[in-house]
C-alpha cells in the first residue's frame, strides 16, 4: 500500500526525494519515510513419490477451483520456516527438505508470493477447519481442477515449474 497519511502521527505526508528512489511519501513531523508496503505470502507445491500433488480448497475461495497450499508469512519467520508451518498446520504433514521456486507478485492482494516446491511420501492428510476439502492428486490431472494460468497466478507457475524438473528428471535418466 501507498501511504497517504503517517501511520506514527497521522499526519498528511509529502514527497520528498529519497536517492534513487525518487519521491516518496515522507512524514515532515516524525521526518522519515514511508515506502509502500505489501504482504508477503508462501505458496507451496507438496509432490509425493507417486507423482501426485496436493490441492486444497478454501472456503472462502472458488469452490470451482482447487489450489497449492498458501498463506501470510508472520513477522520474524523465514519464508523457509513460514512455508512449513502453513503445510503442518493445513495439511497435518512435516516437512522435511523444500525447494524455493521463485516469487511472483499477485497484484489484486499487494502480495509477493514464495513459491516453494516439496517432496514428501504419500500420506493421509489431516485437515485444518481453514481447507474445505485437500487430496492427492496426479501431476497431469492437476491443471483441471486448477484456477486457470494467467499472469499473476504463483500456483500456475509453481505447478509449471514442477513439471519442468521432472520432466528434465526423466531424461537425464
Ligand atoms: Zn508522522
Amino acid at each position: 500500500m501507498v501511504y497517504k497519511y503517517c501511520p506514527t502521527c497521522g499526519t498528511r505526508l509529502t514527497k520528498k526525494m529519497a536517492g534513487d528512489d525518487g519521491l516518496t511519501p515522507f512524514c515532515p513531523n516524525c521526518e522519515r519515510y514511508w515506502f509502500p508496503t505489501f504482504s508477503d505470502c508462501v505458496i507451496v507445491l507438496v509432490a509425493n513419490e507417486l507423482n501426485e500433488i496436493v490441492l486444497a480448497k478454501m472456503p472462502y475461495l472458488s469452490h470451482q477451483y482447487a489450489s497449492l497450499i498458501s498463506g501470510y508469512m508472520q513477522p520474524g519467520e523465514s519464508a523457509e520456516t513460514s512455508a512449513k508451518r502453513e503445510v503442518e498446520e493445513e495439511l497435518g504433514i512435516t516437512l522435511g527438505n523444500i525447494e524455493y521456486a521463485g516469487t511472483y507478485w499477485f497484484g489484486k492482494s499487494e502480495a509477493l508470493m514464495h513459491g516453494f516446491i516439496s517432496r514428501t511420501t504419500n500420506q493421509d492428510l489431516k485437515l485444518s477447519r481453514e481447507l474445505a476439502s485437500a487430496k492427492w492428486v496426479s501431476v497431469s490431472e492437476a491443471p483441471k481442477y486448477m484456477f486457470p494460468d494467467s499472469p499473476g497466478n504463483a500456483a500456475a507457475a509453481v505447478y509449471r515449474k514442477f513439471v519442468h524438473e521432472i520432466a528434465s528428471q526423466q531424461t537425464n535418466r
